[in-house]
């Protein structure tokens, strides 16, 4: 703190990243970064974009880039917004959309940085309890006032999804303001809401280049709606920062939308070791929470999580454990590595539980 601060940032709570430790050969399983790294085709595009072309500025509006995941949505250019990583597409769309006098409504469990969205820009917010196995109750977002309702789907750090029929009735019954649904992990399983948007016009889709896609160095995610929707957040974006994307990420990115081979690849692989894993977990006692995501929250009872994840850290294994809301302070969130990574981790777990009693 000092005299020189802002009222702004001297009020800020600011968003706490899952840790990046410096240490080698750490089985890492804490920040849900896939495994198996981008494919031969971005590299390639990568590598083509380092040169003399590096002195110009990007392309502003990242058409080319814009227009690849246009085609593989099935969308129109005008309808994808692109931003450095999802976190500043949901940033925008909280100053662009949601910044409304009613409160915008969230799940009291998900993802920690919306609430640090609405301090940031000053946005009233009211946090709706999750039901008690854990799941969004589309119920309790009708019939109240709101400026906007976000959620993840699958939530984070839950992993459960919402089905799409529920998500088209939480936006019957809120055509009046913007439903935010943030799908950064819905490629390992769960069903997109992208083709609503043609029928909703008070839908956004935000996905991320950073988990199915592999490219979370790269910095790349988005957000798909009505080209009056998108047209809200490029006025946000061009009040900022004029190439929040550089050469680098635009190429990269553009390449990942057009390998859908890898993609399809890298998730199923996901997805068969993520049930490997929930038998593992299931066999040593752990209550696992139904999983659409690329990690799975799961907590043993009798067993303390900060303790948990302690214990698998002196054993060379990183997992995810939050201290808050109380309610989830016995789970562990753990990303879904290789097969080999997993196994490491049942191990030491049996490792730990034989050691506990
Ligand atoms: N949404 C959710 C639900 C997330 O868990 C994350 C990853 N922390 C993000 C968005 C942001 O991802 P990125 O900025 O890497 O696109």
């Amino acid at each position: 703190m000092s005299r020189y601060w802002s009222a702004i940032a001297r009020g800020l709570t600011p968003y706490v990243p899952g840790e990046q430790p410096k240490l080698a050969n750490l089985v890492k399983l804490n920040t849900n970064e896939n495994p198996y790294g981008p494919g031969p085709a971005v590299l390639a595009a990568l590598r083509d974009a380092v040169g003399d072309e590096l002195r110009l500025y990007p392309d502003p509006g990242a058409e080319e880039l814009r227009s690849a995941i246009a085609a593989a949505h099935g969308v129109k250019t005008e309808q994808v917004f692109v931003g450095n990583g999802s976190d500043e597409v949901l940033a925008h769309a909280f100053l662009a959309l949601l910044k409304q006098d009613a409160p915008v409504l969230f799940p009291d469990i998900t993802y920690s940085f919306y609430p640090v969205y609405c301090g940031l820009y000053q946005i009233p917010y009211r946090e709706i309890p999750l039901d008690d196995d854990f799941a969004i109750r589309v119920d309790d977002y009708l019939g109240q006032a709101n400026g906007g309702i976000v959620f993840p789907n699958p939530n984070a750090p839950t992993g459960r999804l919402l089905a799409r029929a529920e998500i088209e009735r939480l936006l019957l019954g809120n055509s009046g303001s913007v439903v935010l649904v943030d799908e950064a992990y819905i490629d390992f399983g769960g069903e997109s809401v992208v083709p609503l948007i043609e029928r909703y016009p008070n839908l956004l889709v935000v996905h991320t280049l950073s988990k199915s896609r592999a490219l979370a160095g790269l910095r790349v995610g988005y957000a798909i709606g009505q080209a009056d929707l998108i047209e809200a957040l490029t006025r946000v974006k061009d009040s900022f920062n004029s190439y929040p994307l550089g050469r680098l990420a635009q190429a990269g990115a553009r390449a990942a939308m057009a390998d859908r081979a890898w993609f399809d690849a890298s998730r199923e692989k996901i997805m068969r070791s993520r049930d490997r894993l929930v038998g593992e977990l299931v066999g040593m006692g752990f209550e696992v929470l139904p999983s659409g995501a690329n990690f799975v929250f799961a907590r043993h009872s009798g067993h303390d999580g900060a303790a948990l994840a302690a214990a698998l850290r002196e054993r060379g294994i990183v997992v995810r454990h939050f201290r808050r809301p109380a309610r989830i302070a016995a789970f562990l969130r753990i990303t879904i590595g290789t097969d080999p990574q997993c196994d490491a981790l049942s191990r030491a777990l049996r490792e730990i539980l034989g050691q506990c009693g």
